[in-house]
Formats: C-alpha cells, sequence, structure tokens
C-alpha cells in the first residue's frame, strides 16, 4: 500500500488520526455546552445552539484550535476542563505498533498539528506518545492552519523534511488538499477518525482503517 522505500518522513497528525476524535467531538459538543449552561443559567440547548455556531465561524483559523482564544470568548477554562478530562483521550488501535515500525526502519517522525500547544502536550502526556517523535510541529508555531498551503512551504523550510520523500496521514480532507497542492507525494486519509463514525470515508484520497495495514507483513 504504501512504497516505504521512497519515504524518509513519516508526517502525522494528531487529534483524529492518532488519536480518537471522539474525545474532541465530546469535549466541545457536550461537555463545554453543559458547562456553559450552568455558568450562564440558560438551557443546555440553548447553550449548544450558541457555542456550535460560535464554533463554525471560526472553522479553518487558527482561533478553532486555540484553546486560549476560547477561554476567553466563553468565558470557561478550556485548558482546566481538558486536564480534567484527560484520562479519556484514547489511542486509536496499532498506532504504538506503527510508530515501532517506523522507528525501527529510521523514518523521521514529525507530528503536524493544527491543535493547540497546550492540548498537545496534555494528550502527548496523557498518551504516552511523545517519546516517538522526532519533531512536534503546531500551526500556531507557523501562524498558519494546515488547510493553509502557506503552511507547507513554511513547515519544511523549519522541519527540512522533503516533500517528495515524504508520507502524509491525516483525517481532514482540506488539510490532505493543501498538503497535495504544495506537493507532499504520499497522502493518506484516515478513515472512522472518531469512534462513534467508523464509516467516515474519504472519496479523494486513499483511506487508512487500521495502522496495523501500512506494515508490511
Ligand atoms: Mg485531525
Amino acid at each position: 500500500m504504501v512504497p516505504w522505500a521512497e519515504i524518509d518522513f513519516a508526517l502525522l497528525d494528531m487529534d483524529g488520526t492518532l488519536l480518537d476524535r471522539y474525545f474532541d467531538d465530546y469535549f466541545w459538543e457536550e461537555h463545554v455546552p453543559q458547562k456553559y449552561a450552568e455558568v450562564k443559567k440558560i438551557s443546555y440547548a440553548k447553550a449548544r445552539k450558541k457555542l456550535l455556531a460560535m464554533y463554525k465561524k471560526e472553522e479553518k483559523t487558527l482561533n478553532w484550535t486555540d484553546v486560549l482564544y476560547w477561554s476567553d470568548r466563553i468565558g470557561l477554562d478550556i485548558v482546566a476542563m481538558k486536564e480534567a478530562l484527560r484520562s479519556q483521550v484514547r489511542v486509536h488501535v496499532g498506532v504504538e505498533v506503527f510508530l515501532n515500525f517506523l522507528r525501527d526502519e529510521k523514518k523521521e517522525i514529525i507530528l503536524v498539528t493544527n491543535a493547540h500547544p497546550r492540548t498537545v502536550q496534555i494528550k502527548l502526556e496523557q498518551t504516552q506518545l511523545l517519546p516517538y517523535f522526532d519533531s512536534v510541529l503546531c500551526s500556531a508555531d507557523i501562524g498558519l492552519p494546515k488547510e493553509e498551503v502557506g503552511f507547507w512551504r513554511d513547515a519544511e523550510r523549519v522541519l527540512r523534511f522533503k516533500k517528495e520523500r515524504s508520507l502524509f496521514i491525516d483525517d481532514n480532507e482540506n488539510v490532505l488538499l493543501a498538503a497535495h497542492t504544495y506537493g507532499i507525494k504520499h497522502l493518506l486519509h484516515k478513515s472512522g477518525a472518531s469512534s462513534r463514525f467508523l464509516d467516515e470515508r474519504s472519496d479523494l484520497f486513499p483511506s487508512l482503517d487500521q495502522f496495523t495495514d501500512l506494515i508490511p507483513k
């Protein structure tokens, strides 16, 4: 499925790709609205509707994943709330086996995420995945989200990977499209990003169901 001899760099997204997106969906779409309803003394339905509309406006921007932006905007301590739920972060099946395979094959392993540095720290500590990565790049470090082609140009300059010798795996088609436009050669879409919606697939990119499928038998 993947021509490993042509690949030196494995660029991996975090939320939805290595980690089950169920955590994020639950956190933003249920947990935060519950707390917001309590604090504002409004109904859960009203709180949820209001917050989902606020989120929608910030999609595909850096604000979307900026926990400090949302703490300020919503008036809740989002970092503390994530900390409190950290034990619910789940790693997708086969991720550690796959990361060990990459390490044994001497590939450079790079986490490339739109998530905020505080969120990355909480999740990688909790899941004990941090030691696997040669580098971690948050889009806040670049100042552009991964959906922008400019992100990839700057990322290649900062990380010194070679786009024609790289594999990039993400669960977001818009992000994969930007990486494709920039010229990252090998692209895979992580299907079943959330354990609640296992049938989510891409029509544009080859789908990856399980990480162990990438390991030659
Ligand atoms: Mg993702």
